[in-house]
């Protein structure tokens, strides 16, 4: 697929998968991990993000998540988690598989939503099977479950920890089928964005991505867009919209 032929085939497709990473937040004032912004009090998020990190010192760890919470609070969703949602309501079937926990694709209208990698506004019961929101920020102390009062926990997937099984699998059936693949604001150095897309491709979908710069899916996928996901998104989206009334 050519660069000039993207607008067409999102025109034409009617199965359409989009992923997300922190890219497509980084406009909304959500920092990257891998930015100088990304750090706090001089942790690097893979030392905090981490059973190890938790069991170790589970204050420290909720309170980075709070920092987290307060800023994603503030955050409003930009034009690329706009454009997402209107695309759902176009495509009869769609999917958006997201590795952000901000809640920021909730509150900009997604509804068909994978959080593969768990949402900051959850915890879970370290104990039980628990699984309940924490909208309060500043919390006022460490999260406890409501039914066995043990402490809980972020409900993320952190790193060195699988994924959730029956979430992957429903993300993969989609992905068998669609036609086009979208990804943005992803590097692809949590390498589940570039499975996805690959499976999604074995299976003959078509993908692009969309970065400031390359990334780990650039050698994969079939075209690339460059800029801002906030400015690129939209920008296609009326490229397709001018394509179907054609
Ligand atoms: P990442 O690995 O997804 O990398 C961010 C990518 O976005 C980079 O390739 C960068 O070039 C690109 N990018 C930055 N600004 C962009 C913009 N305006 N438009 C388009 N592309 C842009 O993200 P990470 O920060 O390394 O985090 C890895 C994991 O950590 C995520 O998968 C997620 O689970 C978690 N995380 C989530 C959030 C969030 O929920 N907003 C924020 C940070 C980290
Ligand atoms: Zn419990």
């Amino acid at each position: 697929m050519k660069l000039e032929d993207i607008p067409q085939a999102f025109a034409r497709a009617r199965r359409v998968a989009v992923i997300t990473g922190a890219g497509v937040s980084a406009e909304s004032g959500v920092p990257t991990f891998r930015g100088e912004e990304g750090l706090w009090r001089n942790f690097r998020a893979e030392e905090l993000a981490t059973p190890a990190a938790f069991a170790r010192d589970p204050q420290l760890v909720w309170d980075w998540y709070d920092w987290r919470r307060g800023i994603c609070a503030k955050a409003e969703p930009n034009s690329a988690h706009l454009t997402i949602a209107a695309m759902e309501q176009h495509y009869p079937e769609f999917l958006l598989i997201t590795q952000n926990v901000d809640g920021l694709h909730n509150r900009a209208g997604s509804k068909k939503i994978a959080e593969i990698h768990g949402n900051i506004w959850k915890a879970r019961c370290t104990k039980c099977s628990s699984k309940f929101e924490i909208p309060e920020t500043p919390l006022t102390e460490m999260p406890r479950c409501p039914d066995c009062k043990s402490l809980a926990r972020p409900h993320i997937v952190w790193f060195g920890e699988s994924y959730d099984v029956d979430l992957l699998e429903s993300v993969l059936q989609f992905l068998s089928r669609t036609e086009l693949v979208l990804v943005a604001g992803t590097s692809g150095m949590v390498p589940m964005p570039v499975y996805l897309t690959q499976h999604a491709m074995q299976a003959g979908a078509h993908a692009v991505d969309v970065n400031l710069e390359d990334s780990q899916l650039t050698p994969v996928v079939d075209a690339s867009l460059r800029g801002k996901a906030g400015d690129v998104l939209p920008d296609l989206w009326r490229k397709v919209q001018s394509q179907a009334t054609a």
